[in-house]
Parts: structure tokens; C-alpha cells; sequence
């Protein structure tokens, strides 16, 4: 079901450690609300899949574990805001920004826009890496699931994600340790941000982040209608 917004186009962030559930979270958001999803993951990974000038950089990055440079980063975020924004279309970022130094690249972005909301899909390490490395994604669609040889949703094989190695979990987790919380104290500054428990399963995670956009959504609409009739009574 597709939900109608009824306003302009929306930008929602959903930010939190890998193995929290961000994937399949924004794909949800991005059907039942009509949004771009936009995987940074995804387009670093489709870059070296389709051998661009970037492809050997990133891939050394992502084998690694390791954040991908901001200038590659904010760059192909940057060509894919533009082209949705163009469409009237709102976005869901999966996995942008991680740092504050991206969330500020966004916000420039962005403008005159800016974020509507953060959703922080909080769950604990032990959760995630369990998560991750029972990860097994479909080569044919691409969606993630737990270790299985053949897709649920599709029926495609399944394989390991190449990042998904002990050394480079581990580096991916210390780096979410370093910038995690400063890029949440810098969203609480600019945004709203609302957490969410991400330890249960994807359909009752999936409708408390679809609760809380709604949520915010609707009250951004009686700000917006309040702000509206007070410019009207005062001229
Ligand atoms: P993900 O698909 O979100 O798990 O991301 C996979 C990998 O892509 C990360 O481990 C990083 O190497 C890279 N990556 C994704 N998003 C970013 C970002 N915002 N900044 C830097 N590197 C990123």
C-alpha cells in the first residue's frame, strides 16, 4: 500500500550500524511512501559491479571495511538527489550520512530543502554482527536475508557480501563506534530524530517507522496550515 503524503517531496535519513536493518528498512519506507531509495552501499557497490573510473578506489575501500572517501561519496549521493529532486520525488538515505561532516554536505545539498526526519534504528553490536554474518544477499534482486542457499523473496541464489569478512566487520563496527554519536548529536541539532527498536522482527519494525513518519508527517502539516492561517489573519 502506498501511503499519499500530500506535500512536497520528503528527505528521510535512516541512520544505524550496519547489521541494523537499514536495507530492508528503507526499501519498506521508500515503497509504502513513494520515495527514492538511496543506498550509498548499493551505489558504491553497483560502481565497482559496473567497472566506472571509481570502481578499483571504492572496492579497495569496501573490501576494507573502511569509509569511502566524502568527495566519491557526497558525489554520487549529489547526482542522485538531484535527478529525483527533478522528478518531484522525495528520498529515504540509506547509510548517508555517516558522519557529521556528510550530514553537513547533505544539508548543503539539500538546500533550500533540508532533512524532514531521522529515524535511528538502534540495536546492540552483538546483534548486528550475529546479523551480518549470517548474511546471505541474492544475486538475482538483491535483497538481503539469513543463511539460506536460495532467496525467499525471489528464489535467486545467495551469497556471502565480500565485505562481510570477520576483520572488516569489526573495522566497520569501530567506525560506527567513533562517528555514531556525534552524528546523532549533530541530527538532534538540525532535525527531528526519533529511535526506534530494531532488535525485532523486519514487520513490526517496519510499521513503528512507518508510524513515526506518519507522525511527524502529519504534524509538520498542522504547523504548516497553523503557520498558514496566522500569515492570513495578520494581512
Ligand atoms: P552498507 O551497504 O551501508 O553496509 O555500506 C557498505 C560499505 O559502503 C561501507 O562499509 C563503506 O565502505 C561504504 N559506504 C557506504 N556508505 C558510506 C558513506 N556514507 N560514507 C563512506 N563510505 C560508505
Amino acid at each position: 500500500m502506498v501511503r499519499n503524503l500530500q506535500r512536497d517531496a520528503v528527505r528521510i535519513l535512516v541512520v544505524g550500524r550496519q547489521g541494523s536493518g537499514k536495507g530492508e528498512q528503507c526499501r519498506r519506507l521508500a515503497e509504502t511512501f513513494d520515495l527514492d531509495h538511496i543506498s550509498t552501499g548499493d551505489l558504491l557497490r553497483a560502481a565497482v559491479r559496473d567497472f566506472t573510473p571509481l570502481g578499483p578506489s571504492v572496492a579497495d575501500h569496501l573490501l576494507r571495511g573502511e569509509l569511502v572517501p566524502d568527495d566519491i561519496v557526497s558525489g554520487v549521493v549529489a547526482e542522485r538527489l538531484t535527478a529525483s529532486t527533478a522528478r518531484g520525488q522525495g528520498a529515504v538515505l540509506d547509510g548517508y550520512p555517516r558522519t557529521v561532516k556528510q550530514g553537513q554536505r547533505l544539508r548543503e545539498l539539500l538546500a533550500p530543502a533540508d532533512i524532514d526526519l531521522a529515524i535511528h534504528l538502534d540495536v546492540p553490536r552483538s546483534t548486528a554482527v550475529e546479523r551480518i554474518q549470517n548474511r546471505r544477499v541474492c544475486r538475482s534482486c538483491g535483497r538481503a536475508g539469513r543463511s539460506t542457499t536460495t532467496c525467499r523473496h525471489c528464489g535467486g541464489p545467495t551469497e556471502h557480501r565480500a565485505d562481510d569478512w570477520p576483520a572488516a566487520i569489526g573495522r566497520r563496527m569501530s567506525e560506527h563506534a567513533r562517528d555514531s554519536a556525534p552524528l546523532l548529536e549533530w541530527l538532534a541539532d538540525v532535525a527531528r530524530v526519533v529511535t526506534i527498536d530494531g532488535r525485532d522482527e523486519p514487520d513490526a519494525v517496519g510499521g513503528r517507522i512507518a508510524d513515526a513518519v506518519q507522525d511527524h508527517l502529519a504534524l509538520v502539516e498542522v504547523v504548516t496550515e497553523r503557520s498558514d492561517e496566522t500569515v492570513l489573519a495578520d494581512w
